[in-house]
């Protein structure tokens, strides 16, 4: 099978340096891509840092193009996000339709995206003067993204620069670049200048050159912690965007009337994509009237989920990215001494769905991101002493307050140290348009479609005068 070509400047190319890409459940190679050479990514930076696309109707037509064939080979997307993801067809399927709305709405966005006209008589000074107030790109846009979701965050760094009119160069997961290249193939389609996008597989070392080339003066990292801040402190003076790593917690408050939803949605929420996902339920909060009732019926469902082969239309829990994964999630467990209501088991790549309680505040499985199918329930007395538990994190991307009374949601929202809070839901929810971001060690600046579309451009001023 020959590799699958990477774009350069928006053109197919590849090199003699294999990159092959194998399903996490049995190490089987699923498909190959290479990785570019320093000449290719010469001439995908040079060539994006003179790109322009002009007209808001070619940007918005090439991105319908885009939202068109996601959708018309959804089947095929899905089973390659599968194939080298890892993550159960249905998840895949669902991150398909995700990305199919990302292109939607990003062309809707570039048709309106444009800016305002302010009058400057309110100042005697500046009488006979209009002002016309447009937003420009900053530059060329550096996007480097995760293996969880290989397709949708690669759209939501792609999207909204097309829309916008700023170059990109898009350098994916080295365990998952085939979605990215799938991607890459419609865009090959559409009429968009040379230069406006290019995918690039490069070794991570190659990336942190990338991240300094001055002719990418925007950085949108999605990814871990480490290697984000590094990167923010590597070039403190260009626009970095940092999307990384939270330990979400769901708080169950006092008033809560519904706990076979909250137990559903925790239970789902917690081993989504095996755990891998920087909103997956972590830490459970419960208020102690609720504490038993509620730990039993997550534990029902946690043990109704089914742990299998991911292209099996019924299983709901896949492998880890990989067996390294799995047995760091295993060793987290194995030292929190905590009690394991269920779960706690590896078996490969897989981790089984697990639930703890007992676990010291300070152990890995509940004070960092455990990135795995484990959840931690923790009791409290009172709502402020959850949101004070929320609080007590290094990270905080978004929260889930199951509250039907809106004065605890709005204290919520005023009190929790997170990019987002969702009432009568687990944190994990996430709507593809809405501002998504994080605070603390969660990151720096929003994406969502609209947020990033602002994020990659500037306000430019026109004056006017003698009117
Ligand atoms: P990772 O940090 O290992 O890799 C992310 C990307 O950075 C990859 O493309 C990788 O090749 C690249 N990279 C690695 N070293 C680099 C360097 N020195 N310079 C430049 N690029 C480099 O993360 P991962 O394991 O792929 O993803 C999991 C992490 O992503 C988790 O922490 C998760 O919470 C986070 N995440 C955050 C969000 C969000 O929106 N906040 C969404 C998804 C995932």
């Amino acid at each position: 099978m020959a590799p699958t070509p990477f774009y350069v400047a928006g053109r197919p190319e590849s090199s003699d340096d294999v990159l092959p890409v194998t399903h996490p459940g049995d190490g089987e190679t699923v498909g190959a891509t290479t990785y570019a050479t320093r000449e290719q990514v010469e001439e995908a930076v040079a060539k994006a840092a003179t790109a322009r696309t002009e007209t808001a109707h070619q940007r918005a037509a090439a991105l319908d193009h885009v939202s068109r064939r996601l959708s018309e080979n959804a089947q095929e997307v899905a089973r390659l996000i599968t194939g080298e993801n890892g993550k159960p067809l249905k998840w895949a399927r669902l991150e398909v339709g995700r990305a199919v709305s990302t292109f939607r709405w990003a062309a809707e966005e570039a048709r309106r995206f444009t800016g305002e006209m302010q009058r400057l008589d309110t100042d005697p000074s500046a009488q006979g003067r209009l002002a016309l107030v447009t937003r420009r790109p900053k530059g060329p846009v550096l996007g480097i993204s995760p293996f969880n979701f290989p397709l949708n965050l690669v759209a939501h760094k792609v999207a909204p620069a097309i829309a916008v009119g700023a170059p990109i160069v898009l350098k994916p997961a080295p365990k998952t670049p085939l979605s990215a290249l799938k991607l890459g193939e419609f865009l090959a389609e559409t009429d968009l200048p040379e230069g406006m996008w290019s995918v690039l597989p490069v070794p991570n070392e190659r990336a942190g050159e990338l991240v300094k080339d001055p002719r990418l003066p925007v950085v949108s990292f999605t990814g871990s912690g480490p290697v984000g801040w590094q990167i923010r402190d590597a070039v403190p003076r260009k626009h970095v965007t940092l999307e990384l790593g939270g330990n979400a917690a769901a708080v169950v408050c006092h008033d809560w009337d519904d706990l076979d939803w909250a137990a559903t949605r925790i239970a789902t929420f917690s081993n989504y994509q095996a755990g891998q996902s920087c909103i997956a339920v972590q830490r459970v909060i419960v208020h102690e009237r609720h504490y038993e009732e509620l730990k039993e019926k997550i534990v029902a469902n946690v043990e109704k989920l089914t742990n299998g082969d991911p292209y099996d239309e019924t299983t709901d829990v896949g492998p880890m990215i990989d067996e390294a994964a799995a047995r760091r999630v295993e060793q987290w467990v194995h030292e929190a001494k905590a009690t394991v209501l269920t779960g706690g088991e590896r078996q490969g790549a897989f981790f089984a769905p697990t639930v703890l309680e007992g676990v010291a505040p300070d152990a890995r499985v509940a004070a960092e991101e455990v990135f795995g199918p484990v959840l931690v329930l923790v009791k409290v007395k009172t709502d402020e002493e959850a949101f004070a538990s929320v609080n007590r994190s290094e990270y905080g991307l978004q929260a889930g307050v199951f509250t039907r009374d809106l004065k605890t949601a709005f204290a919520a929202g005023r009190n929790l140290d997170v990019g987002g809070v969702i009432v009568g839901d687990v944190p994990s929810f996430r709507a593809d348009q809405m501002p998504y971001g994080g605070v603390k060690g969660s990151g720096i600046g929003r994406e969502g479609l609209r947020s990033a579309m602002d994020d990659y451009t500037e306000e430019r001023v026109l004056v006017l005068t003698g009117l």
